[in-house]
């Protein structure tokens, strides 16, 4: 509930008698700009305090942006309450407005990001406990005796008679009886202090180097980005803990550290515990609303320290933010591409320039933009080059799947079969990497060709034999698989093609018999508790060959695993946007990398049908130097990120015709500015998503034009019909 805060005498705003107070709102609604309320008399707040204001007929609650000078002469509607909860600090409501901005999103979308855990802003919940006081109730028996023995530090009243072994009438005369106290507690404890004076590992040389400098910089307090670049098991994550002591030295200071989403698990935090002696605050999608809440306050209250968390965690309301640590840069799970479109990266280095506080960027292979603000000196660029001790990096080598193809519906060619044979004998593990969930990728009538399709949405659906149903993956319809071709009626001719990777470990299981085969994909662990019992069985060797999805390339350390199999690497360069290439040498670099993590040395087998694809060929010579300047050469040539900007616009309307002609209208609208390329409008590459056609704008900008703005004007100069959306999209990653 909201609560009034009748602060007689502490209003902030000087109280003229004859003139109302005004306040300007920001609601989180899709809403572009504050609102103007009248605070009433009694009502004290000030810029950043949570309120509740009507806004039609509901009552919604929002954020003093500002306080008005001039009365307005508008009649104007009050302010009804003002909440309990922190204020929003200055510095996050001028990132509210700055990623706003940037973004081209409504202010209003960007405050509700920042306002996710509605409970937060009520008051905490409590819980009654009882406690012994120290005195004796008038008649002790043997059951008041065993139950006031218990009682020495808090305990609900139930657990009590549960530890007790006695009856809840017995505590409650106890309590009558003035022997023990009822005492209420937060439900929302404050998270363990962690202890940046633990000791650190015994760092070598370059690791020592890198983190003598992070630390140096951290202790500036002033904004600045690093990019740590380190092969994959360099020590990157020790590295950054020492700029987070650095930071955790000034008592006050909070430390933010993000990580893609499925890479939070409980052997990240087990490490900073391990570290600072304390289980950091995490943040994800997964945790529930009480979790977010104790969260959310904490770290307005400027109590969470170290906050650990997906890309959403950037909108916390922290305090006195020190530090921003965003692991695996590169990760594409950074960019938000539905609803309100952000990269945290970016968004990232934009809160800290305010704040200000220092970044690190750390990635054994980090994005281009990255790489490119590191040459152009706007980053500092740290680099770590060995693993430590005797772990060394797998060697990578192609298979040549045009000179020795695998038989017939078969994936697996004869030299990774054979790698696969020597590494079983050498009881130790292999992970088989192929980035399609499922058991086919396509169903198709056997008997006419039809290829099977959501009914709403312009992809195919995906035969999953698990759960035995065909799937769209882009909005997750399902269905049973039909018996009859729904288009010729021919029965039992519907057949998937291509491999998933349910259909890759039944080949497995026929080729190499006697092993222990598991998949890892986000079907078969739809948990955190999933994912580390597998983890846990991969450790113990319960598993011979994982045959996994991309969520395998992400951050484990398996030590008997030696051999990495990627089934089809060109899988990514199809499609060709602009950053497959890229994308493909990225995951798959980092893939390989989780072979041979302990002493004993990993290979990695590639299958490929183009090993003379620049992204295959230099990661198999294991230069990702010459890549990067490869990719960068070619993105100069054309003028694409990171040397100019893009934008995309996404219209989509109900019917074809709606959609053409807004389309046609936006594009009459488009202002007059030099520097900007546009393409488009045309046909998206989903052309129907959720029963909407879509047609999509692609907008180049030179590095100094501000596309932002540019999109904003243009947007604001053509008015659509309500039946249309029109999604504004910067820097997109996705071209679909
Ligand atoms: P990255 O983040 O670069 O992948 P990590 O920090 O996870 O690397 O380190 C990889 C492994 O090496 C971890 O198990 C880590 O504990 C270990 N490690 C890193 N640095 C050292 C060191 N100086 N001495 C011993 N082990 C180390």
């Amino acid at each position: 509930m909201a609560r009034l805060n009748a602060g007689a005498g502490a209003a902030i705003l000087p109280a003229m008698p004859t003139q109302p107070r005004i306040v300007s709102v920001l609601l989180p609604q899709p809403l572009p700009e504050p609102f103007d309320y009248e605070l009433p008399e009694g009502l004290s707040a000030s810029p950043g305090s949570f309120v509740s204001v009507p806004l039609g007929p509901r009552e919604m609650v929002g954020v003093v942006w500002a306080e008005r000078g001039i009365p307005s002469n508008r009649k104007l509607k009050q302010v009804q309450s003002v909440l309990e909860a922190p204020q929003l600090p200055s510095n996050m409501r001028g990132f509210i407005e700055r990623a706003a901005k940037y973004i081209c999103a409504p202010m209003g979308n960007v405050l509700a990001m920042a306002m996710r855990s509605r409970e937060a802003l009520e008051e905490a919940p409590t819980e009654t406990l009882v406690v012994s006081t120290g005195a004796s109730p008038d008649r002790m028996t043997p059951a008041r005796e065993k139950a006031l023995a218990h009682a020495t530090s808090p305990l609900s009243a139930a657990e009590l008679a549960r530890l007790a072994g006695v009856s809840s009438g017995v505590v409650k005369g106890l309590v009558e009886q003035g022997a023990l106290q009822q005492v209420e507690r937060s439900l929302d404890p404050p998270f363990p202090l962690p202890d940046p004076n633990r000791p650190s590992r015994d760092l070598t040389g370059e690791q020592s180097e890198t983190s003598t400098y992070l630390r140096g910089m951290v202790k500036e307090e002033s904004f600045r980005v690093a990019l740590l670049d380190g092969v994959t098991g360099s020590g990157k994550t020790e590295v950054y803990f020492e700029a987070i002591a650095q930071a955790l030295q000034d008592p006050e200071a909070q430390v933010l550290v993000l990580l893609p989403e499925i890479a939070l698990t409980q052997a990240v935090t087990s490490r900073f515990e391990e570290r600072f002696g304390a289980i950091p605050a995490e943040w994800h999608s997964a945790a529930g609303s009480a979790a977010r809440r104790r969260v959310w306050r904490e770290v307005a209250a400027g109590r969470a320290r170290i906050v650990v968390g997906a890309r959403s965690a950037l909108f916390l309301p922290f305090r006195k933010l020190r530090l921003i640590v965003v692991d695996e840069e590169h990760d594409q799970s950074y960019k938000q591409d539905e609803g309100v479109n952000y990269h945290a990266r970016d968004l990232a280095v934009l809160r800290a320039s305010i704040e200000p506080c220092s970044v690190v960027l750390a990635s054994a292979t980090p994005s281009l933009e990255t790489l490119q603000n590191a040459q152009a000196g706007r980053y500092v660029h740290l680099r770590l080059h060995a693993r430590p001790g005797m772990s060394r990096l797998p060697d990578i080598a192609i298979a040549d799947m045009r000179a020795s193809p695998p038989e017939a519906n078969r994936w697996i060619g004869p030299q990774l079969a054979s790698a696969i044979e020597q590494t079983l004998a050498a009881k130790e593990q292999a992970l088989l990497f192929l980035n399609r969930r499922g058991y086919a990728p396509l169903v198709i009538c056997r008997a006419c060709g039809e290829r099977l399709k959501a009914p709403d949405t312009d992809s195919w659906l995906v035969e999953h034999r698990y759960s035995g149903r065909l799937v769209c993956h882009l909005t997750g319809f399902t269905m049973d698989k039909p018996r009859h071709c729904p288009n010729c009626g021919a029965q039992g001719s519907l057949t998937g093609v291509g491999p998933g990777v349910e259909r890759l470990a039944e080949e497995v299981h026929t080729r190499f018999h006697g092993a222990k085969v598991e998949v890892l994909s986000s079907d078969t662990v739809a948990s955190p508790e999933d994912l580390r019992s597998l983890i846990t069985r991969m450790e113990t060797g319960a598993i011979d060959i994982l045959v996994g999805t991309q969520i395998v390339a992400k951050g484990h350390n398996f030590p008997t695993l030696t051999l990495v199999g990627v089934v089809d690497a060109d899988a990514g360069l199809r499609g060709g946007d602009l950053r497959a290439g890229e994308r493909t040498f990225q995951l798959l670099l980092q893939v390989a990398g989780r072979a041979g993590r302990a002493d004993k040395p990993g290979r990695a087998i590639i299958q490929t049908y183009a090993p003379e694809s620049p992204a295959i060929a230099l990661l198999a010579a294991g230069d990702r130097d010459a890549f990067v300047a490869h990719e960068l050469d070619q993105r100069r040539l054309v003028g694409l990120p990171p040397f100019g900007r893009l934008g995309a616009v996404i219209i989509s309307a109900p019917s074809a015709e709606q959609v053409d002609e807004a389309a046609l209208a936006f594009s009459n609208g488009q202002p007059n500015t030099s520097g900007i390329d546009v393409w488009g409008p045309a046909p998206a590459p989903i052309t129907i998503l959720r029963g909407r056609h879509r047609r999509r704008f692609l907008i180049r900008s030179d590095r100094n034009v501000d596309l932002s703005a540019f999109l904003a004007a243009w947007k604001e100069r053509v008015k659509l019909s309500s039946a249309v959306r029109l999604a504004l999209d910067i820097e997109p990653y996705s071209f679909m």
